[in-house]
């Protein structure tokens, strides 16, 4: 088709909308590792499972052979609100770059919770309510997870626990009521309300907190409540499975326009955007109907896939979950504390994690002030101001359409805008200072991590 008659944005009808999720772990031939129970190191049983998580929810987890997932009425119903999203050609991007490259991205940041994460929270949520849950608990970090999963819980109507990593806590207050202008709960962690918060407080009395700290908290207050489950944003094969919406609609678009994307690209932080955008794709390269080239970018000072180990490891800090078989810097690994993002997981969602090991997938660190240089070009030309995390896919979009200026390649490159910024301005305002530094983890930092990781095989 010529190159005029595709529109700056691509829109779905309602009908193009996916009506079945889709679940890559059906085409992978090397099935991602299982959970393991860290008391027995047998993997983990749906009975087991159940008391943390939704019953629903651990089918999915465990489902590695249904490739296609019906998505009940209700969620489509939610999604209807705000998706489908669109896919916009980077036609301003493109000229201000000079490249002969064509670059579309897929932006996911057109819901109050400013990221894609609402596409698994709705469905997360709608599952506890179907069980006749009273409510859930969960983590945040930068803050979106915390209120995409606030704002799924007010809409069925049930009670919702946030753990809200301290430093974040403090950094972000608006992001903190708008949380609770959804009704949900939030509390700074580590706090005294959980024995595994006060444990780590009585250690570091000083600390900011970190994510694995405050997902030990929340599976703490899950399991001790009565009518509670624990659910998480990211990681999890069943939030790859939702997440797989924006792949999805993705392909339907760009096949409906008969654009054959060469690099598609995304931000990794515990895998799910990344995993959601590529999922299809990957499939279609599982089946050898097509090949594409996929870049997981992640930040140089939390360098998981790139430097990290492929290992069963703890999941959190205190170590009350199932272990997982990831690339991981170890449970106790801390991204500096002049790492402005998110994208601050220690490890990787095992799915991406096994598609890296076997060649499938290809991954980058990146450092922090490019990210923003390529943050604030792109607000600069395409209008949206983009969250930190999705700046990072947006630097290798940028050096891989830079890459086709040298050669003249006119390849199609397709990148993850996950989500807007407006909650991250301290980090843009030390960006505008010009006081944001970098920092790489070296190799003796990461040693310390590795030397956390569970003796297994
Ligand atoms: C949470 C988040 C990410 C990273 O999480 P993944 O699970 O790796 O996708 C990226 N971008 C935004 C805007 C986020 O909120």
């Amino acid at each position: 088709m010529a190159d005029k008659e595709i529109p700056y944005k691509i829109y779905l009808n309602e009908s193009e909308m996916p009506d079945s999720w889709y679940n890559v772990r059906a085409d992978m031939k090397k099935k991602p590792a299982p959970l393991l129970n860290p008391g027995t190191g047998k993997p983990c049983t749906a009975e087991e499972l159940s008391h943390v998580f939704c019953d629903e929810l651990v089918k999915q987890e465990l489902n590695e052979t249904d490739a296609y997932i019906p998505i009940p009425q209700e969620i489509r119903d939610f999604y209807k609100m705000y998706r489908p999203s669109p896919l916009v050609r980077a036609y301003c991007l493109e000229k201000k770059l000079g490249t002969p490259a064509k670059i579309y991205y897929k932006f996911e940041g057109n819901n109050t919770s400013g990221s894609h994460k609402l596409n698994s929270a709705i469905a997360q949520a709608y599952y506890a309510k179907k069980q006749g849950l009273k409510g859930v608990t969960t983590e945040t970090g930068a803050g979106q997870w915390g209120t995409a999963l606030s704002m799924a819980c007010s809409y069925f109507d049930l009670d919702c626990q946030v753990y809200m990593v301290k430093c974040s806590y403090e950094q972000k207050p608006f992001r903190r009521e708008v949380i609770r202008t959804y009704g949900a709960k939030i509390t700074p962690s580590p706090s005294n309300t959980t024995e595994v918060g006060r444990a780590i407080l009585k250690e570091f009395p000083d600390t900011n907190g970190s994510l694995g700290c405050a997902i030990s908290e929340a599976v703490e207050a899950a399991t001790k409540q009565e009518g509670y489950r624990y659910v998480l944003g990211s990681v999890l094969n069943q939030v790859l499975l939702h997440q797989s919406v924006i792949g999805l609609e993705t392909m339907t678009a760009l096949d409906k326009y008969g654009i054959k994307p060469d690099v598609i690209i995304g931000c990794a932080g515990g895998g799910s955007n990344l995993g959601g955008l590529i999922s299809p794709f990957m499939g279609r390269k599982l089946r050898g109907e097509a090949d594409y080239k996929f870049i997981a970018v992640e930040p140089a000072s939390c360098p998981s896939l790139t430097r990290g180990k492929f290992a069963y490891d703890f999941c959190d800090t205190g170590h009350v979950c199932p272990l997982a078989k990831m690339y991981t810097l170890g449970s106790e690994f801390m991204p500096s504390a002049n790492h402005a993002g998110g994208l601050r997981y220690h490890g990787m969602s095992s799915i991406l994690s096994q598609l890296y090991d076997d060649g499938l997938m290809e991954a980058r660190a990146v450092e922090q002030t490019a990210v923003f240089e390529a943050a604030q070009q792109f607000a600069r030309i395409e209008g949206i101001l983009p969250a930190p995390e999705s700046s990072h896919a947006i630097k290798v979009a940028i050096d891989e359409a830079l890459k086709c200026k040298e050669t003249g390649e006119e390849k199609t490159i397709v990148f993850g805008l996950t989500g807007t910024g407006y909650f991250d301005m301290y980090a843009y305002k030390a960006f505008n200072d010009g006081t944001m530094t970098d920092y790489i983890p070296t190799d003796a930092d990461l040693e310390k991590g590795f030397a956390g990781l569970p003796k297994i095989e």
